[in-house]
């Protein structure tokens, strides 16, 4: 069985080889096929912004395909900055401005209630039309200056519940064991176990 990642992300394409490896699948990204265009991410939604752009690299290459959106939900800001993660702070935004936006807005907001999550969604959209999406979360707080130097995102800033360290104060090993993608990543592995048992099967 053939999956296309609709990712040109090597990190991300490299830890879906890791996570799938022995599993009969041969691993392909929208590297492998330049003709496709970059896909907008303009839902309102995670599981839109997924759902599009796994629909897309399916629909042009006739061929299995994986798509994720992630972020963080604040819960002090109903939500956000939720599908904005990224661009909070403006389209060419970095890091440090997108989390220099969210401290500010929490200015003043008492720890017990700066809950937050990571929200990680994975759609997997094959050629028979059917659509499977698969949910990560982690929940934890957000602190009121950046601590950690590994990582990405707004990890500085965010300590999951029931630890001391920021995810950026982990090493990439530990916060790979909780994170919201290793979650979301591990019920798309339970699937594709059971679905590429079932495919071989049909092959015989
Ligand atoms: P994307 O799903 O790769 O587009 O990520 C969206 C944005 O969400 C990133 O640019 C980060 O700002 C944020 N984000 C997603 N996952 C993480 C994480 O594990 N740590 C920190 N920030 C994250």
């Amino acid at each position: 069985m053939k999956l296309v990642i609709a990712s040109r992300n090597h990190k991300k394409i490299e830890e879906l080889k890791r996570i799938l490896d022995g599993l009969d699948i041969n691993i392909l990204s929208v590297n492998d096929f330049p003709q496709l265009e970059e896909v907008i991410e303009d839902g309102l939604t995670f599981d839109e912004n997924a759902l599009k752009k796994a629909r897309y690299v399916c629909k042009h290459t006739g061929l299995a395909a994986l798509a994720d959106d992630s972020g963080l939900e604040v819960e002090a800001l109903g939500g956000k900055p939720g599908v904005k993660s990224a661009r909070y702070a403006g389209d060419n935004a970095s890091d440090e401005d997108n989390i220099r936006k969210l401290l500010k807005e929490l200015e003043g907001v008492p720890s017990d209630i700066r809950n937050a999550r990571f929200v990680c969604c994975i759609a997997l959209v094959l050629p028979d039309g059917q659509e499977q999406i698969f949910w990560g979360y982690v929940s934890g707080k957000i602190i009121e200056s950046p601590r950690g130097d590994q990582g990405f995102g707004y990890d500085p800033v965010f300590i999951p519940d029931g630890f001391q360290k920021t995810f950026a104060e982990m090493n990439s090993h530990d916060k790979d064991q909780i994170s919201h993608r290793r979650k979301a990543l591990d019920k798309l592995k339970e699937f594709l176990v059971k679905f590429a048992q079932i495919y071989k099967q049909n092959l015989l």
